[in-house]
């Protein structure tokens, strides 16, 4: 079945749309940090299938496309040359490059349904416990399989980027805490030849929450280690982190980057708080400095080649 026509750099969800994706994002992360658990739900499939009481819903495998770290599965023909690979390529090389982290050759497994219905069917069957998502980057274990569920759907680009991006830093870092994952998902999932495109309406709440008293609080999110404890707020402010280490000063810059680094072979590091705190001792101050400038309106920032989608629910994404 082919997938239904769409404009890849075209991204401005409606409402309702978005709502679910907010959803989704929660569930990616819910799926990956109960990875333990979904073990035992995993060993009732027998050969990527799972009997339902009407059917068998089955792991897309008719089409597949390998490239690097990338193996996308699906049951509709995808050409290699499709824009939706060479973007997500480039993502791995963004993402490698911007946070100096190693290629590695860990794939990352994308299995991508025709449809949600088909989705829902197969997650539903699989993990029964697991609340309504649109995409889900699992790691079962450790060692295991780094998976993405998701199916075709208007934001396929903006998904896959995000939880293709859990994926390399799964495949590169031991697990990085919680906040820092979905803050770097977040970072990376506006599409463009440069990385840094920024959410006006992410912004354009941050901006209004500082009028309104609100302060970014690097050690709350640091508090985080439940997904379902995660806002929309909580994202946003993730994101921001991340945006103003990469793009403040060279001083934050490294920071992240060296945490990263130390990141790759520790499973417990300093905690990246204390880091910066110690390099830049009025880092809130400047955080929230920071976030004022950041464009509301007008032109994306950094060169970002789109307008990156809008994102005004707060998430209900506990179960
Ligand atoms: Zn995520």
């Amino acid at each position: 079945m082919r997938p239904p026509a769409r404009k890849w750099f075209d991204t401005s969800p409606p409402e309702s749309t978005r709502r679910r994706r907010e959803w989704a994002r929660s569930g990616a992360k819910f799926a990956c940090r109960l990875g333990s658990a979904l073990v035992v739900t995993a060993l009732l499939i027998l050969g990527g299938c799972v009997a339902t009481s009407n059917e068998l819903v089955s792991l897309p495998a008719r089409n597949s496309i390998e490239s690097d770290q990338l193996i996308v599965l699906s049951d509709f023909r995808i050409p290699s040359t499709s824009p939706l690979i060479g973007d997500l390529k480039q993502l791995r090389q963004q993402v490698c490059t911007t946070l100096d982290l190693p290629y590695s050759s860990r794939p990352v497994t994308v299995y991508l349904f025709k449809d949600e219905l088909t989705y829902t069917q197969y997650i539903r069957t699989t993990y029964p416990k697991l609340p309504e998502r649109r995409a889900y980057f699992v790691k079962k274990t450790p060692g295991d399989e780094l998976a993405v569920y998701t199916s075709w759907g208007e934001q396929i680009q903006e998904d896959l980027r995000h939880e293709f991006t859990h994926g390399l830093l799964h495949a590169a870092l031991q697990t990085p805490p919680l906040w820092l994952d979905e803050g770097l998902a977040e970072y990376f999932e506006v599409p463009g030849l440069q990385v840094g495109g920024v959410n006006r309406n992410d912004a354009n709440r941050l901006t209004q929450g500082l009028a309104d008293g609100w302060r970014p609080n690097i050690h709350r999110l640091e508090g985080l280690t439940e997904v379902d404890k995660m806002s929309r707020a909580d994202y946003r402010e993730a994101w921001a982190w991340v945006h103003f280490m990469l793009h403040s000063s060279p001083e934050t810059r490294q920071v992240l980057l060296t945490y990263l680094h130390d990141l790759r072979t520790s499973k417990n590091p300093s905690p990246l708080s204390k880091r910066l705190m110690a390099a830049i001792p009025n880092a809130t101050e400047r955080m929230s400095s920071y976030i004022a400038t950041l464009p509301v309106t007008g032109a994306p920032m950094s060169g970002s080649t789109i307008l990156p989608a809008s994102a005004t629910v707060m998430p209900t994404g506990a179960q």
